[in-house]
């Protein structure tokens, strides 16, 4: 469905209306997605858009909805922002064979981001709130958990 006609009416710098774009490489955030991975090994895969592509995080257990609960979450290549609709199964012989489906999605919010801490709302089916990933120093290594 176009939103032509609903951005045409309005001006954005001066009403703080949603413009109805998820700007690709925007600042603020955009999408998330969380993709359950039925690998050699099964993990969950957490993608949020970042610069023009989805940063990638694989989480080898179930993304807490709760507080008080830490993943370790391992940081993957960038995927192209298409990945964020993709399902379905890898065949045999390929990288990540096995079966992907979406576990969540929706969009998130930066609340701060630094080059080893990135602190970000939620809003997603499964989960919503303020999430943050820590990473251990220099390595692919984060933590993923719920603040609040
Ligand atoms: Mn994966």
């Amino acid at each position: 469905m176009s939103l032509d006609e609903y951005q045409r009416k309005r001006s954005f710098e001066t009403s703080n209306e949603p413009s109805g774009e998820i700007k690709a490489g925007s600042a603020e955030g955009g999408i998330y997605v969380i993709q359950r991975h039925q690998a050699t090994r099964l993990h969950w895969d957490l993608r949020l858009e970042m610069d023009d592509v989805l940063k990638s995080w694989a989480i080898p257990k179930e993304p807490p909805a709760e507080k008080g609960v830490k993943r370790l979450a391992v940081q993957v290549e960038d995927h192209p922002l298409e990945y964020a609709n993709f399902a379905g199964t890898i065949p045999k012989g390929e990288y990540g064979a096995g079966n992907v489906e979406i576990w969540d999605r929706g969009t998130y919010k930066l609340v701060d981001k630094k080059p080893n801490k990135i602190i970000f709302e939620i809003s997603g089916e499964r989960l919503k709130g303020t999430y943050c990933l820590i990473r251990f120093k220099e390595d692919k290594n984060w933590l993923f958990f719920r603040m609040k």
